[in-house]
């Protein structure tokens, strides 16, 4: 359904991908780990057209995506939940959401109905959405940012980062909402450093070190090989 073959990206000189092979079929739950600057982020703005490849292509479906405008990439259906949540801290929850529906969509009442599957998923959110975005806690400014996402109605949902400076308990609960997006139907590709709970989660897994993949597997397969252990797991 999502398939990078052979990507490399260079930023001026400096190569930070290189020749990536990435697949990720309809409904699957597939993990990149990889430690700060390994390229996950990379790999992400490349798929969402924020970057252009140097080599290689990505399709979705039947689709080509690089060369397309990131809008067209998200009427697509391929979606990107940024590291950083980049939210509008001075503006309202419910400004923050419909700015996900606003790029592509025109049929207002669709979008509404999408907004409330948003406040079903995050009634914390539907509480607060007149509250400015910046006044809510960690977990609450990353549930804005992932319903912003769903707001276009992913079928690919890219996910960088989510559990990034969050208190060890809403990590859990996010891991949790990830997986129930996942089990509704999204095919979700996941960046994360906390490997344990992704990869308890997931389908398949990658491992990227220095801008290339160095290990791919199933869940088990990572989850019991020790070098991932080592590495990204400490136990
Ligand atoms: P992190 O979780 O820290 O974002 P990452 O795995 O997502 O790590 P990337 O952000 O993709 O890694 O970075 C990959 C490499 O590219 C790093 O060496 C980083 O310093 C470099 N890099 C990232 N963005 C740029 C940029 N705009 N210009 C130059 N180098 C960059």
């Amino acid at each position: 359904m999502l398939k990078l073959e052979n990507i490399s990206l260079n930023y001026g000189s400096f190569r930070a991908l290189n020749g990536i092979n990435i697949h990720a079929e309809e409904g699957e739950l597939v993990v990149l780990l990889g430690a700060n600057g390994a390229g996950k982020s990379s790999i992400f703005l490349t798929t969402s057209g924020l970057h252009r490849a140097a080599t290689g292509s990505i399709r979705f479906g039947s689709r080509e995506l690089v060369g397309m405008k990131p809008s067209h990439i998200v009427e697509q259906g391929v979606v990107q939940c940024p590291e950083g949540r980049k939210l509008f801290p001075a503006m309202s929850v419910a400004k923050n959401l419909m700015l996900g529906g606003y790029v592509h969509r025109r049929d207002r009442k669709g979008v509404n109905k999408t907004l409330d599957e948003v406040y079903e998923m995050f009634p914390i959110l539907h509480e607060k959405r007149e509250a400015m975005a910046g006044s809510l806690s960690g977990g609450q400014q990353q549930m804005v940012a992932i319903g912003r996402a769903l707001m276009s109605r992913p079928k690919a949902l890219l996910l960088d980062e989510p559990s990034l400076g969050l208190a060890p308990l809403v990590v859990k609960q996010m891991f949790e909402t990830i997986a129930k997006i996942n089990k509704a139907g999204t095919t979700v590709l996941l960046a994360e450093q906390n490997a344990y709970a992704a990869l308890r989660i997931a389908n398949r897994a990658y491992v990227i070190e220095g801008g290339r993949i160095v290990m791919e597997g199933s869940r088990d397969e990572l989850l019991n090989n020790e070098a991932v252990r080592k590495a990204y797991i400490g136990a």
